[in-house]
């Protein structure tokens, strides 16, 4: 017998606990969630630390790679998506940030009633549990644990200090009126352990609420449709094909790429390219997999044997060890960083209205999601682009839903980025190489292969002057992009 719900939830990441923890708080409500990956409940989660495991590999991670990039030389992209209950939130670097309130403005503008700043504001609040912000901005109570780091890195008044230097405004609170300026993250950590969203909304209500039904390792492979009505959803779990029916509604919340994914094996979406796949069409989407937007990030990574940061020297082993042990005794310690400590929103033009860049400033070289690691201690500074012009899309490779090699791609358009980033780059840098921040001693600059780097490194080499660094890589003006992502 096909088991029937009032709701049904297909994806338990960020959106889909929370959707369907507050859709159970009703007992009269119903409400079942498949999600393909395990519970997320051990420690390879719980501890901020470990997540190097997880983003450079494939634990709770979908791990996603991008086709060849003919607008990047060829090369394949990455892209870490999490895989288990919690979804992303169970791997992510635990910043909590909002979103800009104009974005949320601009949403409710394009016609999304009840999606201005305004409207979702309360909702935030509702969410949080802020242990340190109060007032109009944040709120207590609530799933979410979102607090300070544990990890008493003196890097972040180094840092903090050098941007003072440097005269950037100094922001306490990213998430409040204003977001520009530079300071360092809230996280969601509760007691020094990462909280992702199956922890606030799920986890606790697994074994209490008998109108929710969570079932793990259940991969949606196919929305049932009666006509044009969604009325449930098939799943394979383990060997198992099985079917759970909807008597209100279908919640697709299984992440940017495999909702779309979902969609399409379901016969949503251009009815011309799915015919190619000889999937009927239950429904002529053609938006359905496009205007893909992804901000590209680029890192600037130095070496440094200052000893504060994470690394594969042998004393930043010595020091994983020892953080392991205090992490173990106090929940403290470098073990709960979540690496991306300290950064902030800037505009690269004053002219602009609200920031183009978000900076991270990250207590390791992290080198391609830290896929490569190299010899040495050191810090890394990442500029990424927050309101990219370049639209893409995801298209499926397969009609085979458990194939790996599914077909993902994001077009490309002219970068006019490039520009913004050229200036972006010389920020992050000249705040890093003020007098103060010698503490830091940043020796070499990575990646080292570009001449724009070089050039770049040869500036950060001789900031013992407080000049901003002056150069801007000028091939990137004319870079262009192109993405496409496989897994
Ligand atoms: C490495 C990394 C670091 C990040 N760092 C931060 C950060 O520091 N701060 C921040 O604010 N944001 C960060 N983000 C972004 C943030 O995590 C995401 O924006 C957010 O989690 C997206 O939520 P979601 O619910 O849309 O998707 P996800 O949280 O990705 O959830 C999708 C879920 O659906 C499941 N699923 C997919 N297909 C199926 C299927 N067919 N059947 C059943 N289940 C399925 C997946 O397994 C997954 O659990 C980061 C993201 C990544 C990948």
């Amino acid at each position: 017998m096909t088991d029937t719900f009032d709701f049904v939830v297909v994806g338990g990441g960020s959106g889909g606990c929370a959707v369907a923890s507050r859709l159970s708080e009703d007992p009269g409500t119903s409400v079942a969630l498949l999600e393909a990956g395990g519970e997320c409940n051990n420690w390879v989660v719980t501890s901020p630390g470990a997540m190097i495991l997880m983003i450079a590999g494939k634990v709770n991670n979908w791990a996603f790679d991008t086709v060849p990039q003919a607008g990047l030389n060829g090369r394949i992209g990455y892209q870490p998506r999490g895989k288990g209950l919690g979804g992303s939130s169970a791997i992510t670097a635990m910043v909590y940030i909002r979103g800009h309130r104009s974005d949320y403005d601009q949403w409710a503008s394009l016609g999304n009633t009840g999606w201005s700043y305004a409207d979702v504001l309360p909702y935030f609040k509702r969410s949080e549990d802020n242990s340190e912000l109060d007032g109009e901005y944040h709120g207590k109570g609530g799933p979410l644990h979102v607090t300070g780091l544990r990890s008493d890195n003196p890097v972040r008044d180094i840092y903090l200090q050098a941007a003072r230097e440097a005269q950037f405004r100094i922001r306490e609170d990213f998430n409040a009126e204003e977001q520009e300026g530079l300071g360092t993250y809230q996280v969601t950590q509760n007691n020094g352990e990462r909280w992702s969203a199956a922890r606030g909304y799920i986890h606790p209500f697994m074994a209490t609420r008998a109108n929710l039904r969570v079932e793990t390792q259940a991969q949606a492979t196919r929305i049932l449709f009666e006509g044009k009505r969604a009325v449930g959803v098939e799943y394979r779990q383990g060997k198992n094909v099985r079917q759970i029916r909807a008597r209100r509604e279908v919640i697709l919340s299984s992440g940017a790429f495999q909702s779309p994914q979902l969609l399409m094996l379901s016969g949503v979406g251009d009815g011309a390219a799915l015919a190619k796949h000889g999937i009927a069409t239950t429904h002529h989407l053609p938006g359905v997999g496009q205007n893909l937007q992804d901000h590209p990030d680029f890192v600037f990574g130095f070496t440094s044997d200052a000893p504060y940061f994470a690394g594969l020297s042998f004393a930043g082993i010595a020091r994983i060890f020892k953080g392991i042990a205090q992490y173990r005794r106090e929940r403290r310690g470098p073990m709960t960083s979540n690496i991306a400590e300290c950064g902030g929103f800037l505009k690269t033009r004053p002219d602009l209205e609200v920031p183009d860049i978000q900076l991270h400033f990250c207590m390791a070289m992290v080198n391609d999601h830290g896929r490569k690691p190299r010899w040495g201690t050191g810090f890394s500074c990442h500029v990424c682009l927050l309101r990219p012009k370049s639209r893409g899309s995801v298209w499926l490779q397969s009609t085979d839903p458990m194939r790996r090699r599914r077909s993902i791609r994001t077009s490309s358009a002219k970068m006019p980025i490039s520009m913004s980033w050229s200036r972006a780059s010389r920020r992050p840098g000249g705040c890093l190489t003020r007098p103060r921040s010698k503490r830091c001693r940043p020796r070499t600059c990575s990646p080292k292969a570009s001449k724009p780097t070089k050039i770049f490194a040869k500036f950060c080499a001789s900031a013992l002057t407080p000049s901003i660094i002056r150069s801007a890589p000028a091939r990137w003006a004319s870079m262009r992009w192109r993405w496409s992502i496989r897994s």
